[in-house]
């Protein structure tokens, strides 16, 4: 038995190859749904991508195992962006069709047995395995080998997340009269992204959905809600108004969702490590900070 946990886009990518090449695959997740930092969530009758919001990638052989139906598009300087229009959750949930998944398995400690791993899960009986590959973000895999008393690759602490607060926004009246492309990237030194989930075919009714900058984040990461949603319609007026100062902001923060692993900020040396015999790291700290530098990791690592 070989055992994945996180059921985000490198595990998933790593489980679907292990099942390929002929191995029993177990993918434990400790939340109770698929897909990590793809997440999509409806609120009333919109759709919002509130994690990871485009792949980038040259070609769709870049994109393994994927069974979507993308909406693609270039940007001036021919870059390549894809997204799944049900939502990137839909990405994930595509990637685990074939695969053992087994949801609401946090896992708390790994134990090195003779022939190969013991890993306990909270609630759940333990599951044995000869090979293991943690792809939660590294912070948390490193917690995990603390806790299990695993030694690992001391520089790997150096490696940092930023935060992510994202503002989720809907429209009771008309939405603002400015043209908005699906995806606006570094608008504002506080704002990461905007992202038109209409244009993105993810919501049939006007969404955007405000991916702020890991300085802003950081700041604002432990607020109240209220004072976080009060500092993003202070930079959202500031957004707007560079763009077309005629134009008021009349939309609404329906949610505020936190990351508190959005990106490594620096990345490993190598796209993967082996801390200990069959016992391997896998993730976007590895192969770079976004879903293709995760799926990068995820097809490097030996299986
Ligand atoms: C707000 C935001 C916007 C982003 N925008 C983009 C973008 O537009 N384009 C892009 O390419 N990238 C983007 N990224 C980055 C991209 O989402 C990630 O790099 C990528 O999805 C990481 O995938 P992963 O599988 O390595 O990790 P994750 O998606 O984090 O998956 C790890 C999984 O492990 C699970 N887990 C953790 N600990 C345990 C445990 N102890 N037991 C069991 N399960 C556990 C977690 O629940 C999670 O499901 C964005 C990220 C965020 C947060």
């Amino acid at each position: 038995m070989q055992v994945v946990v996180g059921a985000g886009v490198a595990g998933l990518v790593i489980a679907n190859r292990l099942l390929n090449a002929g191995y029993d695959v177990v993918v434990l997740e400790k939340s109770r749904g698929f897909g990590g930092r793809l997440a999509t969530r409806r609120i009333g009758n919109l759709r919002f991508d509130h994690g990871a919001q485009f792949l980038k990638a040259n070609e769709p052989r870049e994109i393994p195992f994927a069974t979507d139906q993308w909406i693609r598009w270039a940007d001036k300087s021919g870059a390549q962006y894809w997204a799944s229009p049900q939502g990137m959750t839909n990405f994930a949930k595509n990637l685990a069709v074939n695969l053992d998944v087994r949801l609401e398995h946090l896992v708390t400690k790994i134990e090195i047995l003779r022939t190969g791993y013991r890993l306990l899960a909270d609630c759940h009986s333990p599951s044995e395995a000869e090979r293991v590959y943690l792809s939660c973000p590294l912070p948390q895999s490193l917690k995990l080998l603390k806790n299990s008393h695993i030694a690992y690759d001391p520089c790997l602490d150096q490696i940092k997340y930023a935060k992510a607060l994202i503002g989720l926004v809907g429209f009771e009246d008309a939405v603002p009269a400015i043209k908005l492309d699906a995806i606006q990237l570094n608008p504002t030194p506080d704002i990461a992204m905007v992202t038109d989930q209409k244009s993105k075919q993810v919501s049939n009714e006007p969404a955007w959905t405000f991916t702020m900058a890991s300085n802003w984040s950081e700041i604002y990461f432990d607020s109240s809600e209220q004072e976080q949603k009060f500092a993003m319609l202070r930079a959202i007026d500031r957004w707007l108004s560079v763009i077309n100062k005629d134009v008021q902001f009349n939309g609404q923060i329906l949610q505020i969702k936190k990351w508190r692993y959005s990106h490594p900020l620096t990345q490993a040396q190598y796209l993967y490590s082996e801390v200990f015999k069959n016992l391997i790291l896998i993730g976007d700290a590895f192969g770079g900070g976004s879903i293709h530098g995760s799926i990068r990791s995820a097809i490097s690592a030996p299986l």
